[in-house]
């Protein structure tokens, strides 16, 4: 048997459609605006998301950074949330690079800042304090169980950070399932922020690549900070070709993996050891806490591993399966088949 990968959704390999895309692919100089493939894709971003325009961007990462470095100068204080990605998973750049401080802004169960709490946390004009001048949020938000934040949350956020001067930035690396999982356009989520990231080399199955989006003027500055960090790229063409697809395509069948996630959460959550509250599963996202006397949790994993079963173990109890592309409802019962067997023999 083929390994189960339920490590990540980065996981997943460009679809036949996209290969054939990649063959076909115009191509020209990038770095140049030339390359005729980039250019589409990027244009269907920027429709997709309701933005003036877009760019694309070698990882998740560099677009958010390439974004902060956009919005920001040199010594401000960005507003984030505890458990996030840009604060906690992108080696510190928006520091090290950005020259930026944090201002954690209290978040619920669900990753949403505690509306009511933003402007405690928004400072006014005074030579003591670093000047504000973004807020970031996540949507999907990861570590709350890759929960989507709504429509309206959204619009409020960017209403209380737009009367304060500042910008909203989405890191949204999962938007489209986020989108999916609320059963609204895409562009309802972004449209309210002044820019979004969101990556197609997750559960849009491209190979490599990001987006960000926004207006005409922010686009020409992360162009330019795009290049800085030597992300600008030649016949990305190849690349944009995948996008393309991901974005037509991939996005339509996202529901696909949530269903297939929800089932997996039910599933864990009948097994001993397990902690799961499938309610909280919307979409591709399972975290879970796996304690079992006599057993472990990285042994646990380590034996799932050798059965072919692979998630991610973060320390302590704390376990992630993601769904995706190629992972279907037959191959959660294989999993849950398997996990079921490990834990009959291998605890006392
Ligand atoms: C994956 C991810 C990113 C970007 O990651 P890259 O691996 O650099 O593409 C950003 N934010 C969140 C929440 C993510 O899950």
């Amino acid at each position: 048997m083929d390994p189960i990968d339920l490590r990540s959704d980065t996981v997943t390999k460009p679809t036949p459609e996209m290969y054939r895309a990649i063959a076909e692919a115009p191509l020209g100089d990038d770095v140049y605006s030339e390359d005729p493939t980039v250019n589409e894709f990027e244009e269907l971003a920027s429709e997709m998301t309701g933005k003036e325009a877009a760019l694309f961007i070698p990882s998740g990462t560099m677009g958010n950074l390439v974004s902060i470095l956009a919005h920001t100068h040199h010594g401000d204080e960005i507003l984030v949330g505890n458990d996030v990605h840009i604060k906690n998973s992108e080696a510190g750049n928006l520091s090290a690079i950005g020259g930026c401080i944090i201002r954690i802004l209290p978040s619920n169960d669900s990753g949403e800042f505690i509306l009511e709490e933003v402007e405690n946390h928004i400072r006014g004009d005074n030579i003591h304090y670093a000047p504000q001048s973004l807020i970031c949020m996540e949507n999907t938000h990861l570590r709350a169980g890759g929960i989507s934040q709504g429509v309206e949350y959204t619009r409020k956020l960017a209403d209380i950070a737009h009367s304060h001067g500042l910008k909203l930035h989405i890191d949204g690396s999962r938007i489209f399932n986020a989108a999916t999982a609320l059963g609204v356009d895409v562009c309802d989520l972004t449209i309210p922020a002044d820019s979004v990231m969101f990556c197609i080399s997750k559960g849009l199955c491209s190979p490599v690549g990001s987006v960000v989006a926004g207006n005409g003027d922010f686009i020409q500055r992360a162009r330019r900070k795009r290049k800085l960090l030597g992300g600008g790229m030649r016949q990305a063409g190849v690349l944009a070709a995948c996008g393309i697809v991901s974005l037509k395509v991939m996005t339509k069948r996202l529901h696909e993996d949530h269903a297939c996630a929800r089932k997996l959460a039910y599933g864990l959550c009948e097994l001993p050891g397990f902690t799961v509250n499938p309610e909280k599963v919307i979409t591709n996202v399972v975290f879970f806490e796996f304690e079992l006397d006599g057993l472990d949790t990285a042994a646990f994993t380590e034996f799932c591993r050798e059965e072919g079963i692979l998630f991610s173990h973060y320390g302590g109890r704390l376990c992630r399966m993601v769904t995706h592309w190629g992972i279907e409802e037959t191959h959660i019962d294989t999993v849950l088949s398997i996990i079921a067997r490990i834990i009959k023999k291998r605890s006392t």
